[in-house]
C-alpha cells in the first residue's frame, strides 16, 4: 500500500511505502497542546517506508521516560506532520490528519487515557494503556 498526504497548505507533502508497524490515539499533555484539547492519531512507520518533501519546523522536548521527543510541522501553515522518539530512532509517528482522504487507517489503541480530560470518550473498542504501552517491534537495522 502507498500512502500519500500533504500539511494544509501543501508545502510538506509525504509518501509511504508499506503498512504502519501500530496505529494509536494518544491523550497525553503533550499531544493535547497540538490538537487543541484532545487526542492525536498517528500511525508508526518504519523511517525507510517513508519519503518526505518540504521544508519543516522542529521542536524538542524530554518525556518522562527520558526519550527526547521531535515534533516536525510545515514551517509555513503549522500542520503536524510527524514526531520521533530518540529511543526509537528508526520508526515515525505520522500523523493521520496528514494523510490524504481515504487512508482508511484508524487508531488500534488509545494511550496515555490517565491524562485525558474529564469530557474525553475514548473508544471502549480500542486497547487502551493509561500511560506508555511497551515500544512496538520494529525492523532490526541493516
Ligand atoms: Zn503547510
Ligand atoms: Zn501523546
Amino acid at each position: 500500500m502507498t500512502y500519500t498526504g500533504q500539511c494544509s497548505c501543501g508545502a510538506v507533502m509525504i509518501a509511504i511505502e508499506g503498512e504502519p508497524v501500530t496505529t494509536r490515539q494518544c491523550w497525553c499533555r503533550q499531544c493535547q497542546k497540538i490538537a487543541a484539547g484532545g487526542a492525536t492519531n498517528n500511525a508508526i512507520f518504519p523511517l525507510e517506508a517513508i519519503t518526505i518533501e518540504g521544508e519543516r519546523a522542529q521542536s524538542r522536548y524530554v518525556a518522562a521516560s527520558g526519550a527526547t521527543l521531535t515534533h516536525e510541522f510545515c514551517l509555513a501553515c503549522g500542520t503536524h506532520v510527524l514526531a520521533h522518539s530518540s529511543a526509537r530512532p528508526l520508526l515515525r509517528t505520522i500523523r493521520l490528519g496528514l494523510l490524504d482522504e481515504g487512508h482508511g487507517l484508524a487508531p488500534a489503541a488509545a494511550i496515555w487515557t490517565s491524562e485525558a480530560p474529564a469530557w474525553a470518550v475514548v473508544d471502549p473498542a480500542l486497547e487502551q494503556w493509561p500511560q506508555q504501552p511497551p515500544p512496538p517491534s520494529h525492523p532490526t537495522p541493516p
